[in-house]
């Protein structure tokens, strides 16, 4: 079940985050509940409930998260490798309903996901 949006109260600084990167689009903050020694949330300003919500006009937008997760990643010290998750509605695993990427490393990473 898509609970609240969290992030959105964590964009308007209604709850803390701890926050890694800002600019006029997008907020990146650690996960409360890690699931890799670096574990960040990459969120859009712009609420978009879900990934299959997305439209052409958020081309540029989804472009701009991209190249930001990148430029985290590189930060954050991944530059050996790094995971981007995407999950969508309930069988997709999301539990808060503003589109977000999970930026995931500092660890091997397996495949098949669960
Ligand atoms: P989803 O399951 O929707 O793809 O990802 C939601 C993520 O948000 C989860 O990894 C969860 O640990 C994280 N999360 C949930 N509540 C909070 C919160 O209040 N603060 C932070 N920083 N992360 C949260």
């Amino acid at each position: 079940m898509l609970a609240d949006n969290l992030f959105l109260k964590i964009i308007e600084r209604k709850i803390p985050a701890n926050i890694c990167y800002e600019d006029d689009r997008c907020l990146a903050f650690h996960d409360i509940n890690p699931q890799a020694p670096t574990h960040v949330l990459l969120v859009p300003k712009k609420v978009i409930p879900t990934h299959a919500d997305v439209t052409d006009a958020d081309r540029e937008l989804l472009g701009h998260l991209h190249l930001v997760a990148a430029k985290l990643a590189n930060q954050l010290g991944l530059s050996d490798g790094y995971r981007l998750v995407v999950n969508c509605r309930d069988r997709g695993g999301q539990t808060v309903p503003h589109l977000h990427m999970h930026l995931l490393g500092g660890r091997d990473m397996h495949w098949p996901p669960g």
